[in-house]
């Protein structure tokens, strides 16, 4: 109970949002305190617990953690493949996919989202590496609208957007998230290493005349690289009534090339934005990454803010990730990773895999460890995990 104490006191105090902590509240449901004290039995005790879980109809089986948060949202990443290579993500250097064999099937994919929607999950988000490089992807998008996926959506570099986004819309997509780090093009084929900001244009204009508008646009700020672009990607939101999330740059990138010196604070951005076409911050759920803002004069657009590293969300965080080999991530900076694959390939029954993935979402950690002096970034680099 303590731990559920110190939680919300800190996620408030961080980000001094009301709607958060009231969101905070409703998150928590009876089940919660039970699997709070399940973190201080013995392993053996709760092996025995979650074995005889089934027996109570009362108690739906559900994801939560031991220190009071919910999970409902989960990534799935369906190819660490990836058509750019992206400067705070990938290396130049020829990085060494997984062999297709290690990757899971969409049939293994499918049978793992039927059971994650059945332990409460009710967002998915597709992504990768590059989710439009596996083919067949829209027909997974289809089944996941399929059984009931209540908010389905995909994170894409928007390279082969154009193309397919009719396809995915009637598959069932409701939302997509696109990258874009520069309006400038000679700029951005710099980051992405590729010569391809027409093609994303291309991706970002089929969006917006479709019903997946308005898009998010996503950029990565990295100071000295595009940290002098934000008022120009405001103006583009403003044109073009789309959603600008500004995202600080993590120690996630292949080459080690993190430092905080590269990170541009969220609180920059909103002031520079501010000043220039004053913001009103608007309500979000208090498991959203972004704080979310509209400009005061009644233009179309948003702004979103996205601080993981300067004012970290973590105290509300209601999300896994499922990578492309078949391992669960309780959070992007876990050490340690949780592999479904043997057991989905032994023969493992679905009431099995629920068990198993109840017992992992227990073991997420508390918070991230950026801001520690002990911080070591995780082997595993942004585009292995998903985002
Ligand atoms: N390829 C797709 C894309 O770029 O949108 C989906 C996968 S990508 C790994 C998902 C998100 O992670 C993108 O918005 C990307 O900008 C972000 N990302 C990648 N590396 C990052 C880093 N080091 N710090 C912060 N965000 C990062
Ligand atoms: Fe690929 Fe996305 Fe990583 Fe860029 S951010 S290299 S597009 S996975």
């Amino acid at each position: 109970m303590l731990r559920l104490r110190s939680n919300r006191s800190r996620a408030e105090g961080l980000g001094g949002n009301t709607q958060a902590s009231r969101g905070w509240k409703g998150a928590i449901d009876e089940n919660v305190y039970i699997f709070v004290c399940a973190r201080f039995a013995p392993a053996r005790l709760r092996a025995i617990f979650f074995s005889l879980v089934p027996a109570f109809p009362f108690f739906e089986m559900k994801l939560h953690d031991t220190f009071g948060r919910q999970i409902t949202d989960l990534r799935i990443s369906v190819t660490d493949r990836c058509n750019f290579r992206c400067v705070y993500c990938r290396s130049a250097d020829s990085e060494n996919y997984r062999p297709s064999d290690e990757l899971l099937t969409w049939t293994e994919l499918e049978r793992l989202a039927r059971i994650f929607l059945t332990l409460g999950i009710r967002k998915m988000r597709v992504t990768g590496g590059e989710p439009l490089v596996r083919a067949g992807v829209e027909d997974y998008i289809a089944r996941l609208h399929a059984m009931g996926v209540e908010d389905l959506s995909m994170t894409t570099n928007g390279y082969l957007l154009a193309e397919r986004c009719e396809r995915l819309v009637d598959a069932g997509l409701k939302r997509v998230n696109i990258s874009l780090d520069s309006l400038d093009p000679a700029k951005f084929e710099r980051i992405t290493r590729t010569k391809s900001y027409a093609a994303v244009m291309r991706g970002i204009d089929a969006t917006q005349n479709s019903r997946l508008a308005p898009a998010k646009i996503n950029a990565v700020l990295v100071r000295g690289i595009n940290d002098d672009e934000v008022e120009d990607f405001a103006g583009f939101a403003r044109e073009r009534g789309l959603i600008m999330r500004f995202i600080e740059f993590m120690p996630l990138d292949a080459d080690k090339h993190w430092t905080r010196e590269a990170v541009v604070p969220a609180t920059e951005v909103h002031s520079r934005i501010h000043v220039r076409w004053p913001l009103e911050q608007m309500a979000n759920e208090a498991s959203e990454t972004a704080r979310k803002y509209r400009f005061a004069d009644g233009t179309p657009g948003e702004i979103g803010l996205i601080a993981p590293v300067t004012q970290p969300f973590c105290g509300h965080c209601s999300r896994i990730r499922l990578t492309a080999d078949g391992k669960v991530r309780t959070c992007l900076f876990s050490k340690d990773d949780h592999d479904l694959r043997p057991l989905l390939r032994g023969g493992a029954t679905d009431e099995d895999l629920r068990h198993a993935i109840v017992a992992i979402v227990l073991e997420k950690e508390e918070g991230h460890r950026i801001n520690t002096p002990d911080f070591l970034a995780p082997a595993r680099t942004m585009v292995y995990i998903g985002g």
